[in-house]
Protein backbone atom coordinates (compact mmCIF):
# COMPACT_ATOMS: atom_id res chain seq x y z
CA UNK A 1 0.00 0.00 0.00
CA UNK A 2 1.51 3.23 -1.14
CA UNK A 3 1.48 6.19 1.47
CA UNK A 4 -0.78 9.01 -0.83
CA UNK A 5 -3.60 8.64 -3.53
CA UNK A 6 -5.95 10.55 -5.07
CA UNK A 7 -8.92 9.08 -3.66
CA UNK A 8 -9.32 6.26 -1.03
CA UNK A 9 -12.78 4.43 -1.27
CA UNK A 10 -13.90 3.23 2.46
CA UNK A 11 -15.24 -0.24 2.63
CA UNK A 12 -15.59 -2.78 0.08
CA UNK A 13 -18.84 -3.68 -0.20
CA UNK A 14 -21.12 -2.47 -3.76
CA UNK A 15 -21.14 1.06 -3.02
CA UNK A 16 -17.76 1.17 -2.44
CA UNK A 17 -16.62 -1.22 -5.00
CA UNK A 18 -18.62 0.37 -8.19
CA UNK A 19 -16.95 4.06 -6.56
CA UNK A 20 -13.33 3.22 -6.93
CA UNK A 21 -13.75 0.89 -10.25
CA UNK A 22 -15.57 4.28 -11.63
CA UNK A 23 -12.76 6.39 -10.32
CA UNK A 24 -10.00 3.75 -11.08
CA UNK A 25 -11.23 3.66 -14.62
CA UNK A 26 -10.91 7.63 -15.21
CA UNK A 27 -7.60 7.73 -14.22
CA UNK A 28 -7.66 8.28 -10.63
CA UNK A 29 -5.45 6.90 -8.68
CA UNK A 30 -7.02 4.80 -5.90
CA UNK A 31 -6.98 2.81 -3.08
CA UNK A 32 -10.31 0.82 -1.83
CA UNK A 33 -10.20 -0.48 2.14
CA UNK A 34 -12.16 -2.93 3.94
CA UNK A 35 -11.83 -4.00 7.49
CA UNK A 36 -13.15 -7.25 7.39
CA UNK A 37 -10.56 -10.16 6.19
CA UNK A 38 -12.57 -11.05 2.88
CA UNK A 39 -14.73 -9.25 0.61
CA UNK A 40 -18.19 -10.41 0.82
CA UNK A 41 -18.04 -12.35 3.57
CA UNK A 42 -20.77 -11.97 6.22
CA UNK A 43 -23.15 -9.62 4.03
CA UNK A 44 -26.55 -9.16 5.79
CA UNK A 45 -28.65 -9.61 2.82
CA UNK A 46 -32.07 -11.33 1.81
CA UNK A 47 -29.69 -10.94 -2.08
CA UNK A 48 -32.77 -9.75 -3.76
CA UNK A 49 -31.54 -7.36 -6.84
CA UNK A 50 -33.37 -5.63 -9.76
CA UNK A 51 -32.32 -6.64 -13.24
CA UNK A 52 -32.08 -3.10 -14.48
CA UNK A 53 -29.51 -2.17 -12.19
CA UNK A 54 -27.34 -3.90 -13.87
CA UNK A 55 -27.50 -1.51 -17.36
CA UNK A 56 -27.86 1.52 -14.91
CA UNK A 57 -24.30 0.99 -12.85
CA UNK A 58 -22.62 -0.70 -15.57
CA UNK A 59 -22.46 -3.96 -14.22
CA UNK A 60 -21.85 -6.40 -16.37
CA UNK A 61 -23.91 -10.01 -15.94
CA UNK A 62 -21.71 -13.04 -14.48
CA UNK A 63 -24.18 -16.07 -13.82
CA UNK A 64 -21.73 -17.31 -11.41
CA UNK A 65 -23.40 -14.98 -8.77
CA UNK A 66 -26.87 -15.75 -10.02
CA UNK A 67 -28.65 -18.11 -7.37
CA UNK A 68 -32.46 -17.55 -8.95
CA UNK A 69 -33.73 -15.67 -11.54
CA UNK A 70 -37.08 -14.53 -10.37
CA UNK A 71 -40.25 -14.03 -12.83
CA UNK A 72 -42.05 -11.85 -10.08
CA UNK A 73 -43.04 -11.27 -6.66
CA UNK A 74 -46.18 -11.95 -4.64
CA UNK A 75 -47.35 -9.88 -1.88
CA UNK A 76 -49.23 -11.43 0.50
CA UNK A 77 -51.78 -10.21 3.02
CA UNK A 78 -52.26 -11.17 6.35
CA UNK A 79 -55.64 -12.99 5.22
CA UNK A 80 -53.95 -14.85 2.38
CA UNK A 81 -54.54 -12.72 -0.26
CA UNK A 82 -51.84 -12.57 -3.21
CA UNK A 83 -51.20 -9.72 -5.65
CA UNK A 84 -48.24 -11.21 -7.65
CA UNK A 85 -46.50 -8.83 -9.83
CA UNK A 86 -44.86 -10.22 -12.68
CA UNK A 87 -41.74 -9.37 -14.60
CA UNK A 88 -43.23 -7.66 -17.90
CA UNK A 89 -45.23 -5.35 -15.32
CA UNK A 90 -43.07 -5.24 -12.44
CA UNK A 91 -40.07 -3.66 -15.29
CA UNK A 92 -37.38 -3.26 -12.95
CA UNK A 93 -38.14 -4.38 -10.11
CA UNK A 94 -38.10 -8.17 -9.80
CA UNK A 95 -35.15 -9.98 -11.73
CA UNK A 96 -32.40 -11.90 -9.65
CA UNK A 97 -31.64 -13.23 -6.23
CA UNK A 98 -27.61 -13.19 -5.95
CA UNK A 99 -25.06 -15.13 -4.34
CA UNK A 100 -23.81 -11.87 -2.66
CA UNK A 101 -20.54 -12.74 -0.99
CA UNK A 102 -19.54 -13.90 -5.06
CA UNK A 103 -21.35 -10.34 -6.08
CA UNK A 104 -19.31 -8.09 -3.77
CA UNK A 105 -16.35 -9.91 -4.78
CA UNK A 106 -17.02 -9.57 -8.43
CA UNK A 107 -17.74 -6.26 -7.92
CA UNK A 108 -13.61 -5.62 -6.21
CA UNK A 109 -12.43 -7.92 -9.00
CA UNK A 110 -13.67 -5.26 -11.64
CA UNK A 111 -12.18 -2.38 -9.08
CA UNK A 112 -9.05 -3.88 -9.19
CA UNK A 113 -8.85 -4.76 -12.63
CA UNK A 114 -9.66 -0.85 -13.34
CA UNK A 115 -6.53 -0.51 -11.35
CA UNK A 116 -7.83 0.34 -8.18
CA UNK A 117 -5.55 -1.10 -5.32
CA UNK A 118 -7.41 -3.46 -2.79
CA UNK A 119 -6.26 -3.42 1.32
CA UNK A 120 -8.24 -6.00 3.33
CA UNK A 121 -8.28 -6.05 6.94
CA UNK A 122 -7.69 -2.29 6.87
CA UNK A 123 -9.74 0.02 9.25
CA UNK A 124 -10.20 3.80 8.58
CA UNK A 125 -10.03 5.35 12.08
CA UNK A 126 -10.42 8.99 11.51
CA UNK A 127 -9.83 11.82 9.12
CA UNK A 128 -6.51 13.10 8.81
CA UNK A 129 -6.53 16.97 9.20
CA UNK A 130 -4.02 19.39 8.29
CA UNK A 131 -4.33 23.19 9.55
CA UNK A 132 -8.17 22.20 9.42
CA UNK A 133 -8.14 20.53 5.85
CA UNK A 134 -8.79 17.01 5.70
CA UNK A 135 -5.11 15.59 3.65
CA UNK A 136 -6.31 12.13 4.14
CA UNK A 137 -7.09 9.39 6.34
CA UNK A 138 -5.72 7.62 9.77
CA UNK A 139 -5.85 3.99 9.08
CA UNK A 140 -5.50 0.22 11.00
CA UNK A 141 -3.85 -1.65 7.99
CA UNK A 142 -3.14 -5.40 8.79
CA UNK A 143 -2.75 -3.96 12.85
CA UNK A 144 -0.48 -1.48 12.01
CA UNK A 145 -1.20 1.95 12.09
CA UNK A 146 -0.60 4.22 8.97
CA UNK A 147 -1.74 7.30 7.45
CA UNK A 148 -2.08 7.76 3.76
CA UNK A 149 -2.67 10.77 1.79
CA UNK A 150 -5.57 11.78 -0.41
CA UNK A 151 -7.42 14.17 -2.17
CA UNK A 152 -10.94 12.65 -1.89
CA UNK A 153 -12.65 10.08 0.84
CA UNK A 154 -15.40 8.32 -0.61
CA UNK A 155 -17.38 6.93 2.46
CA UNK A 156 -18.72 3.53 1.25
CA UNK A 157 -18.68 2.46 4.92
CA UNK A 158 -22.59 1.34 5.35
CA UNK A 159 -25.35 1.27 8.01
CA UNK A 160 -22.92 2.06 10.45
CA UNK A 161 -21.02 4.84 8.76
CA UNK A 162 -18.48 6.52 10.59
CA UNK A 163 -16.96 8.76 7.72
CA UNK A 164 -20.26 10.90 7.60
CA UNK A 165 -19.99 11.50 11.02
CA UNK A 166 -15.74 12.24 10.66
CA UNK A 167 -16.96 14.68 8.28
CA UNK A 168 -19.73 16.74 9.72
CA UNK A 169 -22.45 15.22 7.83
CA UNK A 170 -25.58 14.83 9.55
CA UNK A 171 -26.88 10.94 8.62
CA UNK A 172 -28.17 10.91 11.80
CA UNK A 173 -31.96 9.29 11.41
CA UNK A 174 -35.21 8.80 13.68
CA UNK A 175 -35.88 5.84 15.59
CA UNK A 176 -38.60 5.15 12.95
CA UNK A 177 -37.11 5.35 10.11
CA UNK A 178 -34.44 2.50 10.87
CA UNK A 179 -36.22 -1.25 10.38
CA UNK A 180 -33.89 -3.44 12.48
CA UNK A 181 -33.65 -6.69 10.52
CA UNK A 182 -33.00 -10.52 11.07
CA UNK A 183 -33.07 -13.22 8.35
CA UNK A 184 -32.56 -17.32 8.24
CA UNK A 185 -31.19 -18.97 5.33
CA UNK A 186 -33.97 -22.12 5.90
CA UNK A 187 -33.14 -25.61 3.80
CA UNK A 188 -35.46 -28.22 3.68
CA UNK A 189 -38.81 -26.50 2.77
CA UNK A 190 -40.96 -26.07 -0.22
CA UNK A 191 -40.23 -22.66 -2.31
CA UNK A 192 -41.18 -21.55 -5.16
CA UNK A 193 -38.10 -20.91 -7.21
CA UNK A 194 -39.65 -18.63 -9.91
CA UNK A 195 -41.03 -15.50 -7.25
CA UNK A 196 -39.79 -13.38 -4.26
CA UNK A 197 -42.39 -13.41 -1.68
CA UNK A 198 -43.51 -10.68 0.75
CA UNK A 199 -46.12 -11.05 3.80
CA UNK A 200 -47.03 -7.81 5.14
CA UNK A 201 -49.03 -6.91 8.33
CA UNK A 202 -49.47 -7.73 11.66
CA UNK A 203 -46.89 -10.86 10.91
CA UNK A 204 -43.97 -7.91 10.92
CA UNK A 205 -45.41 -4.60 11.90
CA UNK A 206 -43.97 -1.67 10.46
CA UNK A 207 -42.38 -4.04 8.33
CA UNK A 208 -42.46 -6.82 6.12
CA UNK A 209 -41.49 -10.88 6.15
CA UNK A 210 -39.91 -11.95 2.74
CA UNK A 211 -39.01 -15.59 1.61
CA UNK A 212 -36.32 -14.92 -1.09
CA UNK A 213 -35.56 -18.39 -2.86
CA UNK A 214 -31.92 -19.79 -3.64
CA UNK A 215 -33.09 -22.78 -4.83
CA UNK A 216 -35.95 -24.96 -5.13
CA UNK A 217 -35.46 -26.15 -1.36
CA UNK A 218 -33.66 -23.11 0.08
CA UNK A 219 -34.41 -19.57 1.06
CA UNK A 220 -33.42 -16.35 2.82
CA UNK A 221 -36.37 -16.08 4.98
CA UNK A 222 -36.51 -12.85 6.75
CA UNK A 223 -38.05 -9.72 8.44
CA UNK A 224 -37.78 -5.99 8.96
CA UNK A 225 -39.35 -4.54 12.33
CA UNK A 226 -40.33 -1.00 12.40
CA UNK A 227 -38.23 1.31 14.44
CA UNK A 228 -41.38 2.08 16.90
CA UNK A 229 -42.23 -1.59 17.35
CA UNK A 230 -38.51 -2.47 18.70
CA UNK A 231 -38.79 0.46 20.77
CA UNK A 232 -41.52 -0.90 22.42
CA UNK A 233 -39.82 -4.07 22.98
CA UNK A 234 -40.61 -6.10 19.75
CA UNK A 235 -38.47 -8.67 19.30
CA UNK A 236 -37.70 -9.47 15.34
CA UNK A 237 -36.55 -12.78 16.15
CA UNK A 238 -39.58 -13.64 17.90
CA UNK A 239 -42.07 -12.74 15.59
CA UNK A 240 -40.05 -14.69 12.48
CA UNK A 241 -40.07 -17.63 14.83
CA UNK A 242 -43.77 -17.31 15.37
CA UNK A 243 -44.27 -17.10 11.77
CA UNK A 244 -41.89 -19.56 10.40
CA UNK A 245 -43.94 -22.24 12.65
CA UNK A 246 -47.25 -21.77 11.20
CA UNK A 247 -45.80 -21.99 7.91
CA UNK A 248 -46.56 -25.30 6.75
CA UNK A 249 -44.09 -25.10 4.17
CA UNK A 250 -41.44 -24.96 6.53
CA UNK A 251 -41.89 -27.43 9.23
CA UNK A 252 -38.96 -29.47 8.03
CA UNK A 253 -37.07 -26.13 8.17
CA UNK A 254 -33.31 -26.34 8.76
CA UNK A 255 -31.43 -22.97 9.27
CA UNK A 256 -27.70 -23.03 7.51
CA UNK A 257 -27.12 -19.17 8.83
CA UNK A 258 -28.68 -16.55 10.38
CA UNK A 259 -27.88 -12.79 10.00
CA UNK A 260 -29.35 -9.55 12.08
CA UNK A 261 -28.89 -5.82 10.97
CA UNK A 262 -30.29 -2.37 10.90
CA UNK A 263 -31.55 -1.13 7.45
CA UNK A 264 -32.65 2.82 6.94
CA UNK A 265 -35.64 3.82 5.72
CA UNK A 266 -35.65 7.82 5.96
CA UNK A 267 -36.50 10.07 3.67
CA UNK A 268 -33.65 11.25 1.26
CA UNK A 269 -31.14 13.58 3.28
CA UNK A 270 -30.46 17.14 3.03
CA UNK A 271 -26.50 16.93 1.85
CA UNK A 272 -24.43 13.53 1.49
CA UNK A 273 -21.05 15.66 0.52
CA UNK A 274 -18.06 17.41 2.13
CA UNK A 275 -15.44 19.20 1.23
CA UNK A 276 -13.28 16.52 0.02
CA UNK A 277 -15.83 13.91 1.03
CA UNK A 278 -18.70 11.83 -0.47
CA UNK A 279 -21.15 9.47 0.95
CA UNK A 280 -22.62 6.40 -0.83
CA UNK A 281 -24.75 3.88 -0.83
CA UNK A 282 -25.83 2.72 2.71
CA UNK A 283 -23.39 4.93 4.40
CA UNK A 284 -25.15 7.96 2.53
CA UNK A 285 -28.83 6.59 3.85
CA UNK A 286 -30.23 5.66 0.63
CA UNK A 287 -31.80 2.19 0.94
CA UNK A 288 -35.75 2.13 -0.59
CA UNK A 289 -37.55 2.76 2.55
CA UNK A 290 -40.46 0.69 1.00
CA UNK A 291 -38.66 -2.35 0.06
CA UNK A 292 -35.46 -2.51 1.96
CA UNK A 293 -33.38 -2.76 -1.17
CA UNK A 294 -29.97 -0.87 -1.30
CA UNK A 295 -27.57 -2.83 -3.33
CA UNK A 296 -28.86 -0.90 -6.47
CA UNK A 297 -28.67 2.21 -5.45
CA UNK A 298 -25.29 1.70 -3.51
CA UNK A 299 -23.90 0.40 -7.18
CA UNK A 300 -25.54 3.49 -8.74
CA UNK A 301 -23.99 6.49 -6.10
CA UNK A 302 -20.84 4.79 -6.37
CA UNK A 303 -20.70 5.28 -9.93
CA UNK A 304 -22.02 8.74 -9.81
CA UNK A 305 -19.03 9.44 -6.95
CA UNK A 306 -16.21 7.83 -8.87
CA UNK A 307 -17.34 9.72 -12.10
CA UNK A 308 -17.18 13.15 -10.03
CA UNK A 309 -14.53 12.34 -8.30
CA UNK A 310 -12.11 11.97 -11.39
CA UNK A 311 -13.72 15.30 -12.84
CA UNK A 312 -13.15 17.06 -9.24
CA UNK A 313 -9.42 15.89 -9.62
CA UNK A 314 -8.97 17.20 -13.32
CA UNK A 315 -10.73 20.03 -12.33
CA UNK A 316 -8.37 20.52 -9.39
CA UNK A 317 -11.43 21.27 -6.93
CA UNK A 318 -12.71 19.01 -4.23
CA UNK A 319 -14.60 21.10 -2.85
CA UNK A 320 -18.44 20.35 -1.31
CA UNK A 321 -19.64 22.68 -3.63
CA UNK A 322 -17.87 21.22 -6.75
CA UNK A 323 -19.76 17.64 -5.20
CA UNK A 324 -22.93 19.20 -6.20
CA UNK A 325 -22.19 17.64 -9.45
CA UNK A 326 -22.96 14.55 -7.34
CA UNK A 327 -25.42 15.23 -5.25
CA UNK A 328 -27.30 16.39 -8.69
CA UNK A 329 -26.44 12.99 -10.41
CA UNK A 330 -27.77 10.91 -7.85
CA UNK A 331 -30.70 12.94 -6.86
CA UNK A 332 -31.93 13.36 -10.34
CA UNK A 333 -32.15 9.46 -10.70
CA UNK A 334 -33.58 8.09 -7.32
CA UNK A 335 -34.49 11.11 -4.88
CA UNK A 336 -37.82 11.50 -5.57
CA UNK A 337 -38.74 7.68 -5.34
CA UNK A 338 -36.91 7.85 -1.52
CA UNK A 339 -38.69 10.58 -0.56
CA UNK A 340 -42.23 9.31 -2.17
CA UNK A 341 -41.68 5.25 -1.04
CA UNK A 342 -40.25 6.79 2.67
CA UNK A 343 -43.84 8.69 2.61
CA UNK A 344 -46.08 5.35 1.29
CA UNK A 345 -44.02 3.06 4.26
CA UNK A 346 -45.21 6.15 6.67
CA UNK A 347 -48.72 5.64 6.02
CA UNK A 348 -48.27 2.12 5.46
CA UNK A 349 -46.73 1.07 9.10
CA UNK A 350 -50.33 2.64 10.15
CA UNK A 351 -52.90 0.51 8.47
CA UNK A 352 -54.58 -2.53 9.86
CA UNK A 353 -54.47 -6.05 8.41
CA UNK A 354 -58.39 -5.96 7.32
CA UNK A 355 -57.28 -2.40 5.16
CA UNK A 356 -54.35 -4.75 3.54
CA UNK A 357 -56.44 -7.78 2.98
CA UNK A 358 -58.89 -4.91 1.01
CA UNK A 359 -56.32 -3.28 -0.85
CA UNK A 360 -54.62 -6.62 -2.30
CA UNK A 361 -58.00 -7.68 -2.76
CA UNK A 362 -58.36 -4.34 -5.42
CA UNK A 363 -54.72 -5.00 -6.79
CA UNK A 364 -55.84 -7.85 -8.28
CA UNK A 365 -58.99 -5.93 -9.88
CA UNK A 366 -57.20 -3.29 -11.23
CA UNK A 367 -54.81 -4.00 -14.50
CA UNK A 368 -51.22 -1.87 -14.30
CA UNK A 369 -48.80 -1.13 -17.06
CA UNK A 370 -46.22 -0.49 -14.67
CA UNK A 371 -46.11 -1.32 -11.09
CA UNK A 372 -45.12 1.50 -8.80
CA UNK A 373 -46.18 2.90 -5.78
CA UNK A 374 -47.77 6.27 -7.33
CA UNK A 375 -49.38 3.97 -10.25
CA UNK A 376 -50.68 1.76 -7.24
CA UNK A 377 -52.25 4.46 -5.56
CA UNK A 378 -53.49 5.92 -8.06
CA UNK A 379 -55.66 3.26 -9.50
CA UNK A 380 -56.93 2.47 -6.22
CA UNK A 381 -57.93 6.33 -6.15
CA UNK A 382 -59.46 6.20 -9.46
CA UNK A 383 -61.42 2.99 -8.59
CA UNK A 384 -62.09 3.24 -5.01
CA UNK A 385 -61.01 6.84 -3.59
CA UNK A 386 -62.49 6.49 -0.11
CA UNK A 387 -60.03 3.53 0.63
CA UNK A 388 -56.80 6.26 -0.37
CA UNK A 389 -58.14 9.18 1.24
CA UNK A 390 -55.50 9.00 4.15
CA UNK A 391 -53.23 8.45 1.26
CA UNK A 392 -54.46 11.30 -0.70
CA UNK A 393 -50.83 13.68 -0.04
CA UNK A 394 -48.56 11.10 -1.83
CA UNK A 395 -50.34 11.51 -4.67
C1 LIG B 1 -31.14 -8.26 6.74
C2 LIG B 1 -30.95 -7.38 5.52
C3 LIG B 1 -31.45 -7.81 4.31
C4 LIG B 1 -31.27 -7.02 3.16
N1 LIG B 1 -31.74 -7.49 1.96
C5 LIG B 1 -31.54 -6.77 0.84
C6 LIG B 1 -31.98 -7.26 -0.43
O1 LIG B 1 -32.55 -8.34 -0.54
N2 LIG B 1 -31.76 -6.49 -1.53
C7 LIG B 1 -31.12 -5.29 -1.46
O2 LIG B 1 -30.96 -4.63 -2.51
N3 LIG B 1 -30.68 -4.81 -0.29
C8 LIG B 1 -30.84 -5.52 0.87
N4 LIG B 1 -30.38 -5.04 2.07
C9 LIG B 1 -29.60 -3.80 2.06
C10 LIG B 1 -28.21 -4.05 1.42
O3 LIG B 1 -27.57 -5.11 2.07
C11 LIG B 1 -27.38 -2.78 1.50
O4 LIG B 1 -28.14 -1.70 1.01
C12 LIG B 1 -26.08 -2.87 0.69
O5 LIG B 1 -25.20 -3.82 1.24
C13 LIG B 1 -25.39 -1.50 0.68
O6 LIG B 1 -24.11 -1.57 0.11
P1 LIG B 1 -22.98 -0.57 0.61
O7 LIG B 1 -21.79 -0.83 -0.25
O8 LIG B 1 -23.50 0.80 0.73
O9 LIG B 1 -22.67 -1.02 2.13
P2 LIG B 1 -22.21 -2.42 2.71
O10 LIG B 1 -22.55 -3.54 1.81
O11 LIG B 1 -22.70 -2.46 4.11
O12 LIG B 1 -20.61 -2.31 2.72
C14 LIG B 1 -19.93 -1.49 3.65
C15 LIG B 1 -18.56 -2.08 3.86
O13 LIG B 1 -17.75 -1.15 4.59
C16 LIG B 1 -16.93 -1.87 5.50
N5 LIG B 1 -16.52 -0.91 6.52
C17 LIG B 1 -17.30 -0.33 7.48
N6 LIG B 1 -16.56 0.51 8.22
C18 LIG B 1 -15.30 0.47 7.73
C19 LIG B 1 -14.08 1.14 8.10
N7 LIG B 1 -14.04 2.00 9.11
N8 LIG B 1 -12.95 0.86 7.40
C20 LIG B 1 -12.99 -0.04 6.38
N9 LIG B 1 -14.11 -0.70 5.99
C21 LIG B 1 -15.25 -0.43 6.65
C22 LIG B 1 -17.85 -2.98 5.98
O14 LIG B 1 -17.11 -4.05 6.53
C23 LIG B 1 -18.60 -3.36 4.72
O15 LIG B 1 -17.97 -4.41 4.01
C24 LIG B 1 -30.57 -5.79 3.24
C25 LIG B 1 -30.08 -5.35 4.47
C26 LIG B 1 -30.27 -6.13 5.61
C27 LIG B 1 -29.72 -5.64 6.92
Amino acid sequence: MEKEYDVIVVGGGPGGSTAARFAAEGGAKVLMIEKRQEIGTHVRCGEGLAKGLLDHAKIPLDRSWIACEVDGARIVSPGGKVFEVDEAKAGNETGYVIERDLFDRALARLAAEAGADVEVKTSATGIWKENGKIVGLHLINKGEKVDVRCKIIIGADGYESQVGRWAGIDTNIAPNDIMTCVQYRLTNIEVDDKYTEFYAGSCAPGGYIWVFPKNRDTANVGIGLGGHIVKEGGDPKKYLDAWIAKNPKMKNARQLDMVAGGCSINAPLDSVVADNVMLVGDAARMIDPMTGGGIAHACLSGRFAGMVAVDALKAGDCSKEYFQRYEKLWRAEIEEKLFRNWMAKEKVQKISDETFDKLIGLLNEVGMENISVFNILKAIKDRYPELVKEFEDLL
